[in-house]
């Protein structure tokens, strides 16, 4: 067990690993943020505030020493240098990073285990994106299969005509079918160091842009029904992973089924009703979950939870939103409300 009063190292420095912190210290533990951008609204929250790049290994070791045990809050950080960390200190294993920053491999792990991903090829040149249009057909999508958050990294094609408009070179990709969907949902599931696992009620997503807009606990029955075989997939994937700290696998709830879209190996954006809608939220179980204390009763605090995203200019109307009591504000302190830019969300419990 990691005893409180220890450090906790967190690898990125934005609004998710602000949050992390700020559970951490709760439990009486100070935590160490690890970023390249000077700026950073994690650090603001925490004891101490390494700014180096992904890739300098002397940083990262210097960074592990003042640590007890290190996370991460972005999965898009070069593998590699990260063994100047040693691995036992690391929740979750490099393994699980590994497979979840690349769309290739995270879908035929999860399809080795029995999920079922929409049909995918990889696309390394113009003849395999030919190859691959001519076997699941449009609409679909180009993916980068690294780096791609929010909607980036992405190109809808909806003719063959269009793919030619695609950009191929320098960059590895995956073409996926479009997936008629009735709703998206995600399931969050935190894992203990002894294989306890806990999952939250599942909350049904509205992305627009390509951007998480709106996630609402209870999910239609729709994607209740198709709850306990995605908690299955997420179960086997998380084992298989000897994963430690909480986990987010996103799924489109089908008439055939879930169809799993992609997973991220950290806290997740879909999961922030938990602070006020939960008995514990994902940020305390995760960082119970890797220093090792019993994980808490994930169990909902009200019928109805319903969290929306403050997208750019919105979070300039927080303030205003608090005149309903019912209402939760969270505002991650960004400086600039640019286009597209997670500035904050609103969290409302509905009791009636
Ligand atoms: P992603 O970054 O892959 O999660 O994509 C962002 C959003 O785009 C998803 O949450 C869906 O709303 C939509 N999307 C991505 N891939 C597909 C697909 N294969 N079929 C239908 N919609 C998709």
């Amino acid at each position: 067990m990691i005893e409180p009063g220890a450090t906790i190292g967190i690898l990125g420095g934005g609004q998710l690993g602000r949050m992390l912190s700020m559970a951490a210290a709760q439990l009486g533990y100070r935590c160490h943020i690890y970023a390249p951008e000077r700026d950073s609204i994690a650090a603001e929250v925490s004891a101490a505030f390494t700014c180096a790049d992904w890739t300098d290994t002397d940083a990262l070791a210097r960074f592990a020493q003042d640590c007890d045990v290190i996370t991460l809050e972005f999965e898009n950080i070069p593998v590699a240098p990260l063994r100047a960390i040693p691995e036992s200190m690391l929740a979750p294993n490099l393994l699980a990073l590994e497979v979840a920053q690349d769309r290739l491999k995270e879908k035929r792990f999860v399809e080795d285990l029995g999920g079922r991903p929409a049909p995918f090829a990889a696309v390394d040149s113009r003849e395999d994106l030919e190859q691959a249009l001519e076997r699941i057909g449009t609409p679909g999508i180009v993916k980068t299969t690294r780096d791609g958050y929010d909607g980036k990294g992405q190109w809808r094609i909806s003719s063959v005509h269009e793919a030619q408009g695609v950009p191929l070179a320098g960059q590895q990709l995956v073409y996926e079918g479009f997936v008629q969907f009735d709703a998206e949902f995600s399931v969050i599931l935190a894992r203990g160091q002894d294989g306890e696992i806990r999952f939250w009620d599942s909350a049904e997503n509205v992305h627009e842009d390509g951007i998480l807009a709106r996630s609402t606990v209870p999910a239609c029955p729709l994607v209740l029904d198709q709850l306990e075989t995605a908690r299955m997939i997420a179960t086997d994937v998380s084992d298989a992973l000897g994963y430690v700290g909480v986990l987010t696998l996103e799924f489109f709830a089908t008439a055939d089924g879930p169809v799993f879209n992609e997973m991220a190996p950290r806290v997740h954006n879909s999961g922030h009703w938990s602070i006020e809608g939960a008995l514990t939220s994902q940020f305390e179980n995760h960082i119970r979950a890797i220093c090792g204390l019993p994980l808490g009763d994930t169990a909902l605090t009200a019928p109805r939870v319903e969290m929306r995203n403050l997208i750019g200019k919105e979070a300039l109307k927080g303030p205003a939103i608090l005149a309903d009591p019912a209402n939760h504000l969270h505002l991650y302190g960004k400086a600039e409300a640019r286009k597209g830019r997670k500035m904050g969300h609103v969290t409302r419990l509905v009791r009636d």
